[in-house]
C-alpha cells in the first residue's frame, strides 16, 4: 500500500524536512518475525516448520483487532518467496532478507503472485471463485502464490464451500494465509485444513519496552508513567500504542511528555485523586468533592471517564471486602492499593452496593447529558448525601419495626408524622437508590449524536480511549446526522479510522453507521478548537491591565493557565517558566 520504509530496517531515520509525515505504527511496522514483539509461540512454531521443509498450505492467524495479524500475514508471505539479496535463496527462509524485489513488492502490497483480499467487503462466492480460478495458474515470478484473506469469517457459507475444494487439494505452489478477529464463526472444515496461530496481546510491560526503545530512536522524551499509560489505553495493541504516542508527541508542551498530559489526551483522572474523591462522596463531603471534580474536570478528566473511575473503585472495594487480596485498579503495593484496602474495612457491602447503583445511573445520565459536567455533579451530589443515610436494609427494618428513622425525615415535611411521612421523606436520595436504575432499559436507549463531541463521549462511556483520541484530535467533522458522518482524516489518523468507527457506533447505538471520508474540508478538530479557545482566552486575559501589572513586576513569568473561578472573574496563575507547576 502506502508504505515506503527502508525494506529490513524498519527502523530508519526520522523524516526530513519537506518529507510526507510517516507515522509511526507504519514506520516502525516489522519487517521480519524478529521485530514482531510478544509472538514468541507462533515464530518459533513457524521457524521448526520452516527448518524441517514442512510448511503449511494455510495459515490461520486469529486475535484481536491491533495485534498484529496483517503485518504477520505479510511477514510469512517474505518468508515464502524471499530470493536472498542476491538473488540465488531457492528456499524458503524463516529470516526473510526485506531487499530484495519479492520482499519490497510484498511490503509494499504489489507484488503480483501475493494477492490481499478483504472478506469484509468481498463476502461473496463471486470473488472466492476468481481466487480459485486464479490457484491452477502457476505463480508469476514468485515461489508461491500467496492469497491473504483477512476477516475471513465473513465470507458467505457458499465462499466457504468453494474455498474448502481447494483447500482439501491446494497446488504445491499455492499457500493461503487467512485472519480472523472471530475464529468462532470459520467452520471447522476449514479450521482443520489450516495451522493455526492465536496472536496474543501484548503484555503491558513488554509494551512499555517496545514503546521505550521506539522514543528514544525518535529522540523523545517521556516520563515513565507517561508510557505506562499509553500502553494501558492501548490494551495490548502495538498499532494503538504507537498511534497513541504519535498523538502524544504532536501535542507535546514542554521538554517531556509528561503523564499528566496524557492522562488529559485519554480523558483520564489520576487514579489517586479519584480515590480522594470517592473518599469524600462517601464521608458525605458534598464540597470537598465537588471542588475536586472540577479539578479533575479542569485537568482533562472527563466527567464520564471519573463515574467510571468511581464505578471502578466501588467494583475494587466491594472485592476487597468478599475476597482480600483481590487486586486490579490499583497496582499492587502502591499506596492508593493500601488507602483502598484500608477503607474497604470501613465500609459495607450494602452501602457499596448502593453507591454502585447511584454511580450508574449517574453516568447513563452524564453520557446522556448535554451537560456532562452537571449531571455528574448532580450523580456526585446524590451519593455524598446518601452517605448520610442509613443503609436502606436498615430503613426497611425500621419501616418494618415501626420505629422512626431520623436521618430519614429530616427532608420530611414537618408534622406529617409516622409511616407515610417516612416514606415521603425517603423521596429524596434513599428512594432513588433503592429504585435501582435499570441499565439494561437505558442502553436500549440510542444515544442521539449531534456532536463530535457527543462522539467522543461516547467512545469514552463504551471504555475506547484510543478511538476517543482519534475522535478528538483526527477528525475534521464535514457533517454528522443520526446514521452517516463524513469526516477529513489528519496525516495521523490510522487508515482503519472510518471503518473502526463505522463498527464501534453500530455496536454502541444499534444503527447502522455510514463513515465517509472527505479529501477537503471539513472544520477543525475537537483538539484544535479547544486549543484556539484557550489561545483566545489566555490572550484576551494578558490584555487585563491588573496582569500586565503583574507582567511588568515580574519579569520572565508568564500565564501559563487560565480557570475560571466560581465567581465569575479570572484568575491567572502566574509562575517563572523554571518552576515546574
Ligand atoms: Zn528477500
Amino acid at each position: 500500500m502506502d508504505q515506503n520504509e527502508n525494506p529490513g530496517l524498519g527502523l530508519d531515520t526520522p523524516p526530513q524536512k519537506g518529507e510526507a509525515y510517516r507515522v509511526l505504527a507504519r514506520k516502525y511496522r516489522p519487517q521480519d518475525f524478529t521485530g514482531l514483539i510478544g509472538q514468541e509461540a507462533l515464530v518459533r512454531t513457524l521457524s521448526n516448520a520452516f527448518a524441517a521443509g514442512r510448511i503449511a498450505h494455510a495459515f490461520m492467524l486469529t486475535g484481536v483487532r491491533g495485534v498484529g495479524k496483517t503485518t504477520t500475514a505479510r511477514i510469512i508471505a517474505r518468508a515464502l518467496n524471499c530470493i536472498g539479496p542476491d538473488g540465488k535463496r531457492t528456499a524458503p527462509t524463516i529470516h526473510p532478507c526485506g531487499v530484495c524485489e519479492p520482499c519490497v513488492a510484498i511490503a509494499e502490497s504489489r507484488h503480483i503472485d501475493v494477492m490481499e483480499m478483504d472478506a469484509a467487503s468481498r463476502t461473496g462466492i463471486d470473488d472466492i471463485r476468481e481466487i480459485i480460478d486464479g490457484v491452477r495458474y502457476a505463480p508469476a515470478s514468485a515461489r508461491y502464490k500467496v492469497y491473504i484473506i483477512d476477516e475471513v469469517h465473513m465470507l458467505s457459507k457458499q465462499a466457504f464451500n468453494g474455498l474448502l475444494k481447494t483447500l482439501e487439494e491446494p497446488p504445491p505452489h499455492v499457500k493461503f494465509i487467512f485472519a480472523t478477529t472471530e475464529i468462532r464463526k470459520v467452520p471447522v472444515t476449514v479450521l482443520s485444513r489450516c495451522q493455526r496461530f492465536d496472536l496474543r496481546r501484548i503484555e503491558t510491560p513488554v509494551l512499555v519496552a517496545h514503546l521505550k526503545a521506539i522514543a528514544d530512536k525518535e529522540t523523545v522524551n517521556l516520563e515513565e508513567g507517561a508510557l505506562a499509560l499509553i500502553a494501558r489505553a492501548a490494551e495490548g495493541s502495538v498499532r494503538d500504542s504507537l498511534s497513541l504516542l504519535d498523538q502524544a508527541i504532536a501535542h507535546q508542551e514542554g521538554a517531556a511528555i509528561s503523564a499528566e498530559s496524557v492522562r488529559a489526551m485519554l480523558g483520564l483522572a489520576d487514579r489517586g485523586r479519584v480515590l480522594d474523591l470517592f473518599e469524600k462522596l462517601i464521608g458525605g463531603r458534598i464540597a470537598e468533592a465537588l471542588t475536586d471534580l472540577s479539578d479533575l474536570y479542569d485537568r482533562g478528566a472527563d466527567p464520564l471517564a471519573v463515574l467510571q473511575d468511581l464505578l471502578e473503585i466501588t467494583h475494587f472495594l466491594t472485592r476487597l471486602k468478599v475476597a482480600p487480596g483481590a487486586e486490579g485498579f490499583f497496582d499492587g503495593g502502591s499506596g492508593e492499593a493500601k488507602r483502598a484496602a484500608e477503607m474497604a474495612t470501613k465500609l459495607t457491602v450494602p452501602s457499596l452496593t448502593r453507591a454502585w447503583q447511584m454511580l450508574l445511573k449517574g453516568l447513563f445520565e452524564v453520557r446522556d447529558s448535554v451537560q456532562p459536567l452537571k449531571a455528574a455533579e448532580m450523580a456526585l451530589i446524590r451519593l455524598a448525601y446518601a452517605a448520610d443515610l442509613p443503609p436502606t436494609d436498615k430503613l426497611v427494618r425500621d419501616l418494618m419495626d415501626g420505629s422512626s428513622a431520623p436521618a430519614a425525615t429530616r427532608s420530611a415535611p414537618a408534622g406529617s408524622g409516622g409511616v407515610r411521612a417516612q416514606a415521603r421523606g425517603g423521596e429524596g436520595p434513599a428512594m432513588s437508590a433503592q429504585r435501582a436504575p435499570e441499565p439494561t432499559a437505558s442502553i436500549q436507549n440510542a444515544p442521539v449524536l449531534r456532536t463530535l463531541e457527543d462522539v467522543a463521549a461516547l467512545a469514552v462511556a463504551k471504555g475506547a480511549p484510543v478511538l476517543k483520541v482519534h475522535i478528538e484530535n483526527d477528525m475534521h467533522l464535514v457533517s454528522l446526522e443520526q446514521g452517516k458522518l463524513e469526516f477529513r482524516p489528519t496525516a495521523r489518523a490510522p487508515r482503519t479510522l472510518a471503518g473502526d468507527l463505522a463498527q464501534k457506533l453500530k455496536e454502541w447505538t444499534g444503527l447502522r453507521w455510514v463513515v465517509t471520508v472527505a479529501r477537503e474540508g471539513g472544520a477543525p478538530t475537537i483538539a484544535e478548537a479547544k486549543k484556539n479557545a484557550n489561545a483566545a482566552k489566555l490572550e484576551s486575559v494578558l490584555q487585563e491591565p491588573l496582569v500586565r501589572a503583574v507582567l511588568d513586576r515580574f519579569p520572565g513569568a508568564e500565564v501559563i493557565a487560565v480557570r475560571d473561578l466560581a465567581h465569575d472573574d479570572i484568575a491567572t496563575e502566574t509562575q517563572e517558566p523554571s518552576e515546574e507547576s
